[in-house]
């Protein structure tokens, strides 16, 4: 029924990955030397057994599945070689936690990578469904892979939602936000349909893609919170749902 029109519709994306690890040698190239030897020496740590194909390509990383000795990884590699890293100043310099990383664009990116290690494991300990961090070293973080038999759970914006799933959903993501900003001390500050993925047998929400997510000191902290807040809100009208942005940031930061 529903669940399984939703693991198919996961499995083309799961046969895209298929043909993506045929790729991975050309993908591979992407990375620079010292990334592939960290790669290597991970792997001969025994944390991973196999490295899989490629999950996703995004602007400043890469993720790839692989087999851990007990359970399934994800895999995220941030690129040296990247164009898009002065986006990062913003969001790491300011956050009291990474004051005196010294500016360039190696350290920016290892922090950064530290920084989403932290993040993931604040908003668990918060309550906060996400993928378990499992290791941080230079620009590679290893954590849980949220899916199954090698194939992601969907993303939220790929995911439709129907009856009681909606106001689920809907109220689960806004209780995480709340957990975040109240018990973790965190603005997830790139929220979106895009970065929330739906396990699809129980219908619930995982936060992932924490690398940007910022600390209540922050300066830029509460416009971050707004915007998170609008993203979701703008997601949901679809959906019927028409809370006030004030009303959300209100709950947010309720006790
Ligand atoms: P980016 O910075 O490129 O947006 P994300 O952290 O959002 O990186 O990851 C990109 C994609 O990789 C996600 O949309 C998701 O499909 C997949 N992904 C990321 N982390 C995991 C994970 N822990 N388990 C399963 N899939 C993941
Ligand atoms: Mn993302």
């Amino acid at each position: 029924e529903e669940k399984i029109r939703r693991i198919d519709s996961a499995k083309d994306k799961s046969r895209a990955r298929e043909k993506d690890s045929a790729r991975l040698k050309v993908e591979e190239n992407v990375f620079d030397v010292s990334t592939l030897k960290l790669l290597y020496t991970i792997s001969n740590k025994g944390i991973i057994k196999a490295l899989g194909g490629s999950i996703s390509t995004g602007k400043e990383a890469n993720v790839f599945y692989a087999e851990g000795s007990e359970k399934e990884l994800a895999v995220k590699i941030y690129r040296i070689t990247s164009g898009t890293f002065n986006a990062m100043d913003v969001y790491i310099m300011k956050d009291p936690r990474f004051t005196n990383i010294r500016n360039n664009k190696r350290d920016i990116i290892f922090a950064w990578t530290r920084k989403e290690f932290q993040n993931l494991k604040r908003a668990k300990s918060a309550g906060v469904r996400v993928p378990e961090p499992m290791l941080a070293e230079k620009n590679i973080l290893i954590m849980e892979f949220m899916g199954e038999n090698g194939v992601s759970y969907p993303l939220l914006k790929n995911t439709p939602l129907e009856g009681d799933e909606i106001k689920l959903v809907y109220d689960t993501i806004v209780e995480y936000m709340r957990l975040l900003y109240k018990e973790a001390n965190l603005v997830h500050a790139d929220l979106s349909e895009y970065n929330i993925l739906i396990d699809p047998n129980d219908v619930t929400p995982i936060f992932i893609d924490m690398g940007q997510s910022v600390t209540l000191e922050h300066p830029n902290a509460r416009e971050f919170l707004y915007r998170d807040v609008q993203n979701i809100l703008r997601f949901f009208s679809r959906y019927g749902i028409r809370d006030k942005p004030e009303e959300l940031l209100t709950k947010i930061q309720a006790e």
